[in-house]
């Protein structure tokens, strides 16, 4: 097992383009780290800037102690677990995980150590004798997986292994690959686009954008502390509400009136200079269900819902308010790029089950001014 640290690394293509853009990165051993971001933001170059698969313009690749920039695929010891799993049909279970042992002419005996201590850990032990074509999706994650383990690699990686995969089955093998790095404890670089993925797999989480780390956290840290406006759109579904807000003598105004504001890097921003208000769905309320006690300090306001979705456990209400068009600019800009397709001028709230709020009719909603976050309408920074 090893760490991976990543010093300044870039990936310049001929054209100039920087497809990786100065990422530095410290990947503990035995941790569990996801690399997400939108298509093109380069989670799949810098994956295969640490297998080898793609030649490093500058920076330093360390694997363990190694620097290893200019070492071959073969001499780093790391498996890559590939999406179609790159099983042999032909071939038994037991003999596509002896494959790489078989491959360095390793004694029968060892082969066949090797081989049943990985089918126990990964409970294959029953089915060495299928062929691939006779096990399920999860099964054959866990052979592609049982190879790496017997290769004894450094760290695992994978690149989106799941999309291929019917959202049931994702969701199964999604424990499945948790479980088994859980146990073996191998350093392990998973990379996906998909936000449920990197919230529910990893130890921590690294965004990327156009080649730039944007943050580096657990997803508790990432989903309560967005370090700016693009990591605040894309950890959470359905994603952040962003609203127009100005700031003055130490309030907020928003398009549900004003409210106190504070953090400590406010004073970025000038006085009545537009800014970026995000909440969370799940941070209104429904006003008649807010307890007395905490009503006071959170803000009430009416508004007319447009359309209301029960869904047993929550009821989604989306209202439509006005914004200005400089504010309305910037989030369809972010929309883009964050392929969301939530409307930037209307809320979505999560509310309490039990809400009698309905589509067309006037709501009394609440939110607590704490829960704001306020973002530079210009660079995106979280000032709070
Ligand atoms: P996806 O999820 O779509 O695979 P990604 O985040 O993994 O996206 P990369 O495949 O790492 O993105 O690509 C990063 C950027 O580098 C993209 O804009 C891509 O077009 C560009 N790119 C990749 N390979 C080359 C190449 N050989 N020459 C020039 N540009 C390239």
């Amino acid at each position: 097992m090893a760490a991976i640290t990543m010093r300044n690394i870039v990936k310049r293509y001929g054209d100039g383009f920087h497809a990786v853009d100065n990422v530095s990165l410290d990947i503990a051993d035995g941790e569990f780290i996801i690399l997400v971001g939108p298509s093109g933001c380069g989670k799949s170059t810098l994956l295969r800037m640490i297998v080898g698969l793609e030649d490093i313009t500058s920076g330093d690749m360390i694997i363990g102690d190694t620097r290893v920039n200019k070492k071959a695929p073969r001499d780093r010891n790391l498996a890559m677990v590939f999406q179609n799993y790159a099983l042999y049909p032909h071939l038994t279970v037991f003999e596509n995980i002896a494959f790489p042992l078989r491959l360095r002419k390793a004694p029968e005996e060892e082969i066949r150590e090797q081989v049943n201590n990985a089918a126990s850990l990964l409970q294959l032990t029953e089915h060495l004798e299928r062929r691939p074509a006779n096990l399920s999706g999860g099964q054959r994650q866990r052979v592609a997986m049982g190879r790496a383990i017997v290769r004894k690699a450094d760290a695992f990686l994978f690149d989106e292994p799941l999309s291929n995969l019917d959202a049931k089955l994702r969701g199964q093998m999604r424990t499945e690959i948790a479980r088994m790095q859980r146990r073996l404890g191998t350093t392990t670089v998973y990379v996906t686009h998909d936000q449920t993925e990197a919230m529910t797999l990893g130890d921590r989480i690294a965004v990327l954008r156009k080649g730039v780390l944007q943050q580096v956290g657990t997803a508790h840290q990432l989903y309560e502390e967005p370090a700016n406006l693009f990591v605040a759109g894309f950890i959470g579904s359905p994603p952040m509400n962003f609203m127009p807000g100005r700031l003055q003598d130490g309030r907020i105004e928003t398009p549900f009136g004003a409210v106190p504001a504070s953090g400590p890097r406010l004073s970025k921003v000038g006085d009545r200079e537009l800014v970026i208000i995000g909440l969370r769905p799940e941070h209104f309320e429904d006003a008649a269900l807010v307890a007395s006690a905490v009503r006071g300090r959170g803000q009430a306001f009416t508004a007319e819902v447009d359309v209301t979705e029960w869904l047993g456990n929550q009821l989604y209400a989306y209202v439509p308010y006005s914004a200005p068009a400089e504010i309305t600019q910037r989030l369809e800009e972010l929309e883009r790029e964050l392929d969301s397709e939530q409307m930037r001028t209307q809320l979505v709230v999560a509310l309490d089950a039990a809400s009698r709020i309905r589509s067309g009719a006037q709501a009394h909603l609440w939110f607590d001014p704490e829960r704001m976050h306020v973002f530079d309408a210009a660079t995106g920074e979280n000032l709070t």
